[in-house]
């Protein structure tokens, strides 16, 4: 019989921080101190480095500019805390970037592509030596990543990736398994064959941006929360001196002057103009279960490794240090203009849709319940790699385009951008091919929004369809292949 509980149990995603958030938030000790350090900017202040954004991105980039640049005064504006947008929100997949190995190839040939791949994955054993190293708790657990087929239409899709792999000598980093092999690590029965990276790990994402913060104001970086950088003047090509960023908050309207600026805006990047017409901004949700590890040993998943199946708007699954299960969904929406207002963390719908994959996965955890269900946004580029770069003028860098995959890169992210704003472009990091690879622009609005709006929901449609064994329509099959054919590398084939 189909079971029409609501499968998200009447919890509704938006009315709260994250649950990682909220859990980190509720541990940390009253720091009198910290408060007055991460106060609001009012008035005139002055920088060496001012980073905006207090993500991942912008943490890194603080934390080693104070390695790069030991004196320098470092500023990071942050308009909600630390980890309030998707740092604190989530999956907590640390992965690296073998399957991705074709396209890197494609792009930057074969010894480039394994080089920025170890680089990824020096980012992912980064973040377990740092957080052991400072105390900072972030549940780290280095068990491995498994992507599996969960429909026939997704099988094999791993196969150009693991023979790259082979090719270059690096068959140990991502290599097939077979349908017995995936059932040693877990058991469903959507689950076919799949694919498995040992070197990736997960986290508690809230717990590493909070603890990324607390090392980032021990080691003097100034913190200013809650207020908004607004624009920037002074940055042109042709003028020289500092540049100039106006700043709002609820305590007033203030100015830094910086001599380098680091932009760690994720996808608040895309409404600031001379990055809105290179991403595209799209919504994703995590639902979490309440703790239920002796269901857990009964469907035989109790290693740790991450699981994402081969979907373009992908389910990815995880399991905490009490025994919950937080899995995603990429099948979110697409934003307009840049505005990234409630549809990234109120839709319930994709939150659903979310919990639906749990239920397609496990249908033995149907009775399982949801405690709690979130929501963020995505920035995406046209071939789901981020963009390092720094602006006309020399004086601002940036770091946005993640593509719902950032927690390792961002760690990355911050050596490249500590390197471009100390000027050390002998820095192995800020010598990546990834450094100024300009993403291809997407069309202007309102076509942006419209055409992600339509290949969004023909995308899900047609992966719906192959996942219940039937046909999707053609509409539905030719209009998801649209981006590829127009020369993106979105979508599947
Ligand atoms: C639901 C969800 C699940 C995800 N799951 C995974 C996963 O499992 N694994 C993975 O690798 N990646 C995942 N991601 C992506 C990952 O979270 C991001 O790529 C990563 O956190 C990016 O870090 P960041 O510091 O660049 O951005 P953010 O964490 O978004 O930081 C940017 C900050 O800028 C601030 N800001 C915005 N505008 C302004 C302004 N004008 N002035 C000052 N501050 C401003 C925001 O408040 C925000 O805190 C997921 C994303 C979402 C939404």
């Amino acid at each position: 019989m189909p079971d029409d509980r609501d499968p998200l149990d009447g919890v509704r995603p938006g009315g709260a921080r994250s649950f990682w958030l909220r859990e980190t938030l509720a541990a940390e000790l009253p720091e009198p101190a910290a408060d007055v350090a991460t106060r609001p900017l009012t008035g005139a202040a002055r920088a060496d480095v001012a980073i905006l954004g207090g993500g991942y991105t912008g943490l890194w980039t603080a934390l080693r500019l104070t390695e790069l640049a030991p004196g320098a005064r470092i500023v990071i504006l942050e308009a909600d805390i630390c980890g309030g947008g998707p740092s604190g929100r989530n999956g907590g997949f640390v992965t690296g970037w073998w399957d991705e190995l074709p396209g890197l190839i494609a792009r930057f040939g074969d010894s480039e592509a394994v080089r920025i791949a170890r680089a990824v994955d020096e980012a992912v054993e980064t973040i377990g030596t740092w957080s052991a190293a400072n105390g900072v708790d972030a549940a780290y657990r280095h068990q491995g990543f498994l992507q599996v087929s969960a429909a026939p239409a997704q099988d094999g899709v791993w196969t150009e990736a693991v023979e790259a792999c082979e090719r270059l000598g690096v068959a140990d980093r991502w290599h097939a398994l077979t349908s017995d092999e995936v059932g040693a690590r877990v058991r469903s029965p959507v689950f076919r064959e799949g694919a498995f990276m040992p070197g990736a790990a997960t986290v508690q994402p809230g717990a590493l941006a909070r603890g990324l913060r607390r090392v980032a104001l021990e080691r003097g970086v100034v913190i200013h929360e809650r207020t908004r950088a607004r624009g920037y003047s002074g940055a042109r090509a042709t003028s020289s001196g500092p540049v100039t960023i106006t700043t709002s908050s609820a305590e007033g309207d203030g100015t830094l002057v910086a001599d380098q600026v680091v932009i760690a805006l994720n996808a608040w990047a895309a409404a600031w103009p001379s990055f809105g017409r290179r991403l595209v901004t799209w919504s994703s949700y995590v639902v979490l279960t309440e703790p239920i590890p002796d269901r857990l040993a009964e469907i035989g998943w109790t290693g740790g490794e991450g699981i994402a199946d081969a979907r373009f708007t992908l389910h990815y699954a995880r399991t905490t240090t009490d025994g919950r299960i937080a899995i995603g969904g990429g099948g979110g929406r697409a934003g307009f203009g840049g505005r990234i207002g409630r549809p990234f963390t109120h839709d319930v719908g994709s939150a659903r849709r979310a919990a639906e994959g749990l239920r397609r996965w496990f249908p033995s955890l149907t009775d399982v319940r949801i405690d709690d269900a979130w929501g963020g946004p995505i920035d995406i580029t046209d071939d789901h790699r981020p963009w390092f770069g720094t602006l006309p003028g020399g004086r601002i860098h940036f770091g946005i385009g993640y593509s719902g995959n950032g927690v390792a890169p961002s760690v990355l992210g911050g050596r490249i951008l500590a390197a471009l704003a100390a000027g050390r472009r002998d820095d192995e990091a800020a010598g990546l091919p990834l450094v100024g690879a300009t993403p291809r622009a997407f069309p202007p609005e309102p076509f942006r929004y419209l055409g992600a709006r339509m290949f969004r929901e023909a995308i899900v449609r047609r992966e719906i369809a192959e996942e219940a064994g039937r046909r999707p329509s053609r509409l539905a099959h030719a209009i998801s292949r649209i981006p590829r054919q127009l020369g993106y590398h979105l979508g599947p084939d």
